[in-house]
């Protein structure tokens, strides 16, 4: 009989930790957990919740991300059905967006914080900390170009890092100017690295003339060796991105915000201007990045808008959040607890046992059942091993004067309760 597995780079959430490809996948209790936690903190901010469709057009994504991008040139799942052609949304910026324009939020007046937690897509080689099906939490700040409004979406990240305890990060921060900057940049890299050539990977080759700014997130060492004396974006940024680049700086060190200024910092989607940063754990190695974000009031009018819609956001990966968590030993979770465990042996003892746990059920309990006929041991056993906090237990005796034993588990004690006092008795 042919059997079946989840795809390499994909993974099941189960209740109880487990390891899939060689990593370990969180419980989904503590997935759970931090997701609070992001609604907890977003709600602070004033953000509101936005969940978008999976399925996207892929032309909204090419010309969103940019069809220069690592993620639209390789790495998306797209397919064509009938004369549409969809795409698995490789991240949710460009998807808000879309949907911001469409119903035309921006008549609401004021500023939209919006935040969504979901599943993203990228056809990428599946390694550690690197999925095919990954998930992701971010803010995206539609309708404000105050640099009030870039620190303010770093310092959320930066909050949610904090409620967790997560404090072993590097938060790295850099200007992109603005659409004029980055051409007149390129052209100096371009003349730069030409004469080095040689030199370059492979890889770096291929990006010379095509994308030369992703040149300067190489990770290998002789690569940087050269890039020390490369000319840097800030040199060629427009007063008035320079300006706001200071005022974001002022911002962050105002709230106490730690981060380190990196030149070289260009992240690999198209459609930033002015700030960029990136959140990087300490614990990680390799794929190292938490979260990266910044302003993308090129974005509106790429995806169809006739107004520039001046916006800032940051996306940040669930797992190597979880990751990190791990790593720092911040992974424990409270036991989860069944409110009553019933026990009971016999047809009759089961007849009682199921309208009775549907109306401890609705009075808020968590209570739990045998339902395979088992041995009361057994059910005894499956109590302990369900941490329930009071076990019901009911024999023939007890059913025919309609008392039942209560036993507290914490207290290792027992008492008989009348079938008619059993709700007063253990209501929460
Ligand atoms: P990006 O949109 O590429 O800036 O990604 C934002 C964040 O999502 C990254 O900092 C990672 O934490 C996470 N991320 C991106 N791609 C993957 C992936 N393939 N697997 C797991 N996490 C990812």
């Amino acid at each position: 009989m042919k059997s079946f597995k989840s795809i390499p780079g994909t993974f099941d959430i189960l209740p109880e930790g487990h390891t899939s490809g060689g990593d370990l996948i969180a419980p989904v209790a503590l997935w759970q957990h931090v997701e609070q936690v992001v609604r907890r903190v977003m709600a602070g901010y004033g953000a509101q919740e936005i969940r978008t469709p999976i399925l996207e057009p892929t032309e909204l994504v090419a010309r969103g991300v940019g069809q220069l991008t690592d993620i639209v040139s390789k790495e998306m799942f797209a397919f064509e059905r009938g004369s549409t052609n969809y795409v698995l949304r490789p991240e949710v910026t460009a998807p808000v967006m879309r949907s911001y324009l469409q119903h035309h939020l921006e008549q609401k007046g004021g500023v939209q914080k919006l935040y969504y937690i979901g599943p993203c897509f990228r056809a990428e080689r599946p390694q550690k900390g690197r999925y095919r099906q990954f998930h992701q939490f971010g803010l995206e700040v539609i309708g404000a170009s105050d640099a009030r409004a870039d620190a303010e979406t770093i310092a959320c990240a930066a909050d949610i890092y904090q409620a967790l305890g997560i404090n072993d990060y590097r938060l790295r921060i850099n200007s992109l100017g603005d659409e004029n900057s980055r051409p007149r940049y390129k052209e100096a890299l371009i003349a730069f690295l030409k004469p080095l050539e040689d030199e370059l990977s492979e890889v770096s080759r291929g990006r010379l003339e095509s994308n030369p700014l992703r040149i300067l997130d190489t990770k290998n060492e002789k690569e940087r060796q050269l890039l020390s004396d490369a000319p840097i974006l800030i040199d060629f940024i427009d007063d008035e991105s320079r300006a706001h680049y200071e005022a974001v700086k002022a911002h962050l060190t105002a709230i106490g915000i730690a981060f380190e200024e990196d030149p070289f910092l260009v992240r690999g989607l198209d459609y930033y201007s002015r700030t960029s940063f990136e959140f990087e754990s300490d614990v990680l190695g390799a794929q190292g990045a938490l979260a990266g974000g910044g302003r993308y009031d090129l974005l509106s009018t790429e995806v169809g808008s006739k107004k520039v819609v001046p916006a800032v956001g940051f996306a940040a990966g669930m797992e190597r959040l979880l990751m990190t968590m791990h790593e720092a030993g911040l992974a424990a979770l409270e036991e989860s607890r069944l409110d009553v465990f019933m026990v009971g042996l016999g047809d009759a003892a089961a007849d009682w046992i199921f309208p009775t746990a549907h109306r401890l059920r609705a009075l808020g309990l968590t209570v739990g059942y045998d339902l395979k006929g088992r041995s009361m041991k057994a059910q005894m056993r499956e109590a302990n091993r369900r941490n329930a906090r009071r076990v019901v237990v009911v024999g023939d005796d007890e059913l025919e004067n309609e008392i039942a034993q209560v036993k507290d588990m914490d207290q290792s004690e027992q008492h008989p309760v009348p079938f008619g006092e059993l709700e007063q008795m253990l209501q929460p």
